[in-house]
């Protein structure tokens, strides 16, 4: 068989229909829905307890600290009320052995007193106030509110959310474990320890890095009409977005419910829409997506994130390419020197490449394939030696890798189009326009510039009718076409069409763990 035939075969195999993107945003919609009502279902629609979005014209000096993996961040955010803000931050490893300390305790003053070092380094105004206090033996109810921080704690795994500053560990990852810590409210654990040390800060906000997205979209973002959603495309995927209090039931329902600020009407929910499993019928699926779950971690679940995001993407690539390798009718890197490669053979199989070994491509490959235009496709040629063992590959060869990558990283973008598309829909914004579009304008800021090239959506949409979508994560950032595949997508639901999918304006949400978490302390301060 023709190699590039043999590659059109597998491409064709991510193709995922109009009709089926239809189908998945209908059905996006429906577990929504679903998820509002009970807990235990398959989007977790999480309540953040967040229910105000930022205008831009916030204004002050928050701090905000990053416990999510490897390294503690610890910043201060400087609001000015101008939808700008200036940042300091540091950051430091987290010692292997506090991460699977006997007591929490340990931890949790490692964090406390890296908090004061930031304090002593970068705000000494507040820090010799707390000397001074400490000196004459004065607790931290002796400061005055306006010398207190109050602090966003973004904490990157799974806890049971039960107020704006309130949520419970329900397990460890990432190689952490301690086990006292389970269960508890880990912004009492976080507030205990800076206590002990008399500073000046109050753990206001407990964050979820996507509520940052959309938090520290909406500050800046142009226009002031608020951002409906905030998109994560990175590692992972998973979406926050602003919703009608009245539809939040379960929330309603809940006896352990915490205080929240009603007088908005609103509050932000976590989709956690990686998860969006449902419907497999209607998601396209391959074998080489079924092997993938099969040797992953959680077999069976996170079906949306294991299509859509950067940690999956390389690894689906790698599979569809071994498929046409061991293939002996598909002459694919069988050029006599990258034969010599013994690509092929199965005696040293896992050690000629890392096309042989699971998670051997990197989902950054795919980006450098869509972005190729250089002559007979050196630039993928190139990569394919320097970090896949193929050498000599042909034209033809990258040209094969290159339309299988494509065909990945596109059925990805159209699947983000179904939960932004779903959102959209449900958000109900499309159903009301203010008046017709400001006519004979020129669309500005075209689509498929990519989010960096702000802005997104067509220039000819009123201010008022815009739909700000902000958006975060390597992959949407570095994929060359995401975007424009995204909103080829959007274009094609029925209910959105090319009239909705002007509307949207979709732009880059940087540092939502900092500027986000410190917007979230503002929010709360508010109410506590
Ligand atoms: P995180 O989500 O962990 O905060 P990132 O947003 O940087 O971090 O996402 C990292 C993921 O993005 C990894 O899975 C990586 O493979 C992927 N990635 C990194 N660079 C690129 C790129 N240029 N194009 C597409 N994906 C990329």
């Amino acid at each position: 068989m023709a190699l590039s035939e043999a590659a059109k075969r597998v491409a064709a195999e991510f193709e995922f229909t109009a009709e089926q993107v239809n189908a998945a945003a209908k059905e996006f919609v429906r577990e929504m829905e679903e998820g509002l009502k009970k807990d235990g279902t398959h989007l977790s629609q999480i309540p953040t307890y967040v229910t105000a979005v930022p205008n831009g014209t916030e204004k002050g000096l928050y701090m905000a600290v990053d416990l999510g993996g490897t390294n503690f961040r610890v910043c201060s955010i400087e609001l000015r009320g101008d939808t700008t803000f200036s940042l300091t931050q540091s950051k430091v490893a987290i010692p292997r052995d506090l991460m699977v300390a006997k007591t929490s305790t340990e931890l949790f003053s490692f964090l406390a007193k890296q908090i004061e070092s930031f304090l002593q380094t970068h705000h000494t105004e507040h820090y010799e106030g707390h000397v001074r206090r400490r000196k004459t033996h004065s607790s931290e109810q002796g400061y005055k509110d306006e010398e207190i921080f109050n602090l966003g704690f973004t904490f990157s795994f799974p806890v049971h959310q039960i107020g704006i500053n309130k949520g419970t560990l329900i397990r460890w990852t990432k190689g952490f474990d301690i086990q006292d810590a389970i269960g508890r409210d880990v912004c009492a654990l976080l507030q205990e320890e800076i206590d002990k040390l008399h500073l000046p800060v109050r753990v206001a906000a407990l964050v979820n890095d996507t509520v940052g997205t959309l938090m520290a979209r909406s500050y800046t973002s142009p226009g002031k009409t608020g951002t409906l959603l905030g998109a994560i495309f990175g590692t992972g995927t998973n979406g926050a977005y602003v919703e009608k209090l009245d539809n939040v039931i379960k929330l309603r329902a809940s006896k352990e419910t915490g205080d929240y600020d009603e007088s908005t009407g609103e509050m932000i929910i976590n989709t956690e829409w990686g998860s969006f499993d449902n419907g497999l019928e209607t998601q396209p699926n391959t074998p080489y997506d079924e092997a993938l779950d099969k040797e992953s971690v959680n077999p069976g679940i996170q079906m949306f994130e294991k299509r859509v995001s950067g940690m999956f993407l390389g690894e689906i690539l790698r599979r569809a390419i071994l498929a046409l390798i061991n293939d002996p009718k598909v002459p694919l890197f069988s050029d006599e020197t990258s034969a010599q490669n013994d690509i092929h053979s199965t005696t040293n199989i896992l050690d000629t490449s890392p096309l042989h070994k699971q998670w051997g491509v990197d989902t950054s490959f795919l980006s450098i394939c869509a972005a190729d235009n250089s002559k007979g496709l050196r630039v993928t040629r190139q990569a394919l030696d320097k970090d896949y063992g193929v050498a000599a590959a042909s034209e033809e060869d990258a040209q094969a890798v290159r339309e299988i990558a494509n065909a990945i990283g596109k059925r990805a973008a159209r699947l983000a189009a179904v939960a932004v598309g779903a959102v959209v829909l449900k958000s109900g914004k499309l159903d009301v326009k203010s008046t017709e579009d400001k006519a004979g304008v020129e669309p500005s800021g075209g689509r498929g510039e990519g989010p960096e090239h702000e802005e997104g959506a067509a220039g000819d949409v009123k201010e008022e009718d815009t739909i700000d979508i902000g958006v975060d994560g390597s992959l949407v950032e570095f994929y060359p076409n995401f975007e424009e595949y995204m909103r080829e997508a959007l274009r094609e639901i029925e209910g959105i069409g090319k009239e909705g999918e002007k509307r949207i304006r979709i732009g880059i949400a940087k540092d939502g763990s900092g500027v986000g978490a410190a917007l979230i302390a503002l929010v709360a301060g508010k109410v506590g």
